[in-house]
């Protein structure tokens, strides 16, 4: 793992900079894995530079406490070959669309020029979780405004896409994680204050649901849905357009 993946404890340094191609962000620690972690490995496999912004260090949740969750989120950095993690200390449980948020968050897209970002989906169960697509989604848009009081050079990213796997809307796109599932699942694994094996302890939303089935039987119907055996979704605002209508990609009818 790269000395880049910053220690939360180091909460009054300023941010590292670091030129990326990719950045996930997320509310709490382990969501970015648990809905797109085969899409980010796929990436890292592919050769690019791939980072994951966290919003809160989790210290409202149940299980666990901020320290031990910062030690999982380095173990899940490294197994899924991240370059960065970063995390901003937003409220737990307290996520809001605000200004003074979003520029925290633009300010870290200065910092690492992703081209591609990857949001949750804005509409969620959990508050902060529709918050920080929110946050996300402005943060990225303040970034590339250049009299925004903000250091660094303006920088938009290219490309904003949604997590959409365990949502029940319409995907604009599924990505075949098949040869990246056994990492995803080893990165979740460290969460082991969230999802080790004890009577309860693995449960997610909705309840008595083991994260692990639950991801399996997930990324096993977008797999079908692409003729792959895993997968996990995605939502773009944009149409896509092509050159070359012979040539779009996906299955055959
Ligand atoms: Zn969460």
């Amino acid at each position: 793992m790269s000395n880049n993946i910053i220690s939360s404890t180091r909460r009054c340094s300023l941010p590292e900079e670091i030129k990326l191609d990719a950045l996930a962000i997320a509310a709490h620690r382990d969501d970015t894995e648990i809905v797109s972690g085969g899409t980010l490995i796929k990436l890292v496999d592919l050769g690019y530079s791939v980072g994951i912004l966290d919003l809160t260090a989790g210290e409202s949740g149940t299980r666990g406490d901020a320290t031990t969750r910062a030690e999982e989120a380095r173990c899940a950095a490294g197994a899924m070959g991240l370059k960065y993690r970063h995390n901003l200390e937003l409220p737990d449980a307290g996520l809001y669309d605000t200004q003074e948020n979003a520029l925290k968050v633009a300010e870290i897209i200065r910092l690492t020029r992703p081209e591609l970002v990857i949001l949750p989906y804005w509409i969620q169960r959990h508050p902060d979780h529709a918050a920080a697509s929110l946050i996300g989604y402005r943060g990225c848009f303040l970034s590339g405004l250049i009299k925004m009081p903000l250091i660094g050079n303006a920088h938009r990213p290219r490309k904003i896409i949604y997590s959409t796997s365990f949502q029940d809307v319409e995907h604009s796109f599924a990505i075949d994680i098949t040869k990246q599932f056994e990492r995803k699942k080893q990165a979740v694994a460290c969460y082991k204050t969230q999802f080790e094996e004890k009577q309860g302890v693995r449960e997610v939303y909705p309840p008595a649901r083991d994260i692990f089935d639950y991801m399996e039987i997930r990324a096993r119907q977008y797999g079908y849905m692409i003729s792959a055996t895993y997968a996990e979704c995605f939502f773009q605002r944009e149409k896509f357009s092509f050159d070359d209508p012979l040539k779009i990609p996906g299955i055959s009818i």
